[in-house]
């Protein structure tokens, strides 16, 4: 045993240190089922063991990786054979709900839809939603800055976020359990944590907002000529909804058609369309929202704005529906896939996915590429697939980063950096961003144990 996990058994216990064949069933990641490498798994049951970890690991230069539910999409999370694992998923206790105020109070480890589904048993609702609800971890959510398909509504995680508690590097607790909307005591500490995955501390515990649970929802999947007719619906349903707009998710042609290819997703209409939307609002009045709701596609339709709709009858058609948008497992088969997430102006985004295109096709004539995305956020995703054989990651990461450059765009919205986009970071800031990071990481984490080489590069 190394010196390391020798102190860390003597102080936690050997049954709370996981070693070699107790840890080799441990999938890498959602994306990838082989089995994790790591020098040994912890999982803390409170922020005191946290920070008694820390404080080891800090004092002997031992490198740590922070795990919440592994489904992140740039490899942040994944350990290598001589990083330590630290996983919160034993600290998922939902603390308390405070309705007067709107907030609860949760440990890092508590699973985003136990969390929503909790809150919705007792009138509340919790916004944040996303594909990945079932296994991605509130921890997780605020390392990442998470945002999913309600954030039109109501923003990112951050905006989401009153307080946190976090554990520094060396072992020190920080507990900023702020649950007011307003406090400018000084700086804003907790923002440190929110979206640095993992580099700057580990998140224990968070308060967060609550709102009440909508009693009514409506939701159409709409099908539309062109590009122009995404946008011009898209002004056209957020004044004639007012604020009661939560969803309003894009499909390109190609990706609808891939997902709905015999034996995937039921088409629920033609699959030719040039694009394909998700629309939901919710709100508290069933029969005034489903009639302004009704009212509104019509409109729309009258005005030529919309090719065809299809309104769910029953939630499971509803659930069919988002099935559609959420689940693209028919698109994982195309082995090698890389999957990417960019955020640009929205007015720019069918010149940029033409010139993406472009040069996949140049690169490899067998090509497909599938996009879909938050378009109201400025947020695409694209699945760059070359059609053969080989390890094309970098090629593509090449074809995808480049043209932002010249819409201001960003190579992240809202994946993060990870391990797997650091290279590219200077498309989307500046030396003097980068610079300052690099200091801000000096001054909480002066070993660099914490995530070292997520986010930004290695410092010799
Ligand atoms: C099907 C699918 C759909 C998705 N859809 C979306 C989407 O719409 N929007 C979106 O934003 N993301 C999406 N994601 C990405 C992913 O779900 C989010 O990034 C999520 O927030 C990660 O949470 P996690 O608990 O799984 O974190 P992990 O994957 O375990 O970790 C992610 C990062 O956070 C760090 N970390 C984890 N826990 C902590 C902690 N307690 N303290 C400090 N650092 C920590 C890790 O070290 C790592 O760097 C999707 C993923 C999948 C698989």
């Amino acid at each position: 045993m190394t010196d390391i996990i020798t102190l860390l058994v003597d102080a936690l216990g050997s049954e709370q240190v996981s070693l070699g064949a107790d840890v080799a069933d441990r999938s890498t990641s959602y994306w990838r089922p082989e089995p994790t490498s790591t020098l040994a798994l912890l999982r803390p049951r409170s922020t005191a063991e946290v920070s008694q970890i820390l404080a080891l690991c800090h004092a002997h230069n031992q490198p740590v990786v922070l795990q919440g539910g592994l489904t992140g999409c740039v490899d942040g999370a994944i350990s290598a054979d001589h990083e330590i694992i630290l996983s919160l998923e034993r600290m998922n206790t939902i603390e308390s709900i405070d309705p007067v105020s709107g907030t609860v109070t949760v440990e890092a480890g508590v699973i985003l839809e136990v969390l929503q589904t909790t809150l919705a048993e007792q009138g509340f609702m919790f916004p944040l939603d996303l594909g990945a609800r079932g296994s991605c971890t509130i921890g997780g959510n605020i390392a990442t800055n998470a945002g999913g398909i309600n954030v039109l509504r109501y923003g990112m995680m951050r905006d989401l976020v009153l307080g946190l508690e976090a554990v520094l590097a060396d072992g020190t607790i920080l507990s900023s359990m702020n649950r007011m909307i307003k406090n400018n005591a000084g700086y804003d500490i907790k923002q440190l944590f929110i979206g640095s995955e993992g580099t700057m501390g580990v998140v224990t515990r968070a308060v967060v907002k609550t709102y009440p649970r909508s009693t009514s929802m409506n939701t159409a999947m709409i099908a539309v000529k062109d590009f122009n007719a995404v946008t011009e619906l898209l002004q056209y349903l957020r004044s004639a909804l007012g604020g009661s707009l939560s969803a309003f998710e894009v499909m390109w042609g190609d990706y609808f058609t891939a997902v709905t290819e015999p034996g995937w997703h039921r088409a629920p209409m033609q699959r030719d369309h040039a694009f394909y939307i998700m629309v939901e609002t919710e709100g508290s009045d069933s029969h005034t929202d489903t009639e302004r709701f009704n009212h509104a596609l019509e409109q729309a339709f009258k005005s030529s704005l919309i090719e065809d709709a299809v309104i769910p009858k029953s939630e499971s058609e509803r659930k069919s529906l988002w099935d559609i948008r959420e689940n693209f497992e028919a698109i994982l088969e195309k082995k090698p896939y890389y999957l990417y997430d960019v955020s640009l102006p929205i007015q720019d985004m069918p010149e940029y996915v033409a010139l993406v295109r472009e040069a996949l096709m140049k690169q490899f004539s067998q090509a497909s590429c599938y996009v879909l995305g938050h378009v109201a956020d400025g947020n695409l995703h694209l699945f760059l697939c070359p059609g053969e054989p080989g390890k094309w990651h970098e090629d593509c990461d090449r074809i995808v980063y480049e043209p932002l450059k010249q819409f201001e765009g960003s190579i992240s919205a809202e994946h993060g950096i990870g391990t797997e986009k650091v290279p590219w970071l200077n498309i989307s800031r500046s030396l003097a961003e980068i610079a300052v990071m690099h200091g801000l990481k000096a001054t909480l984490d002066p070993s660099n144990i914490l995530n070292p080489g997520r986010v930004i590069p290695l410092q010799n």
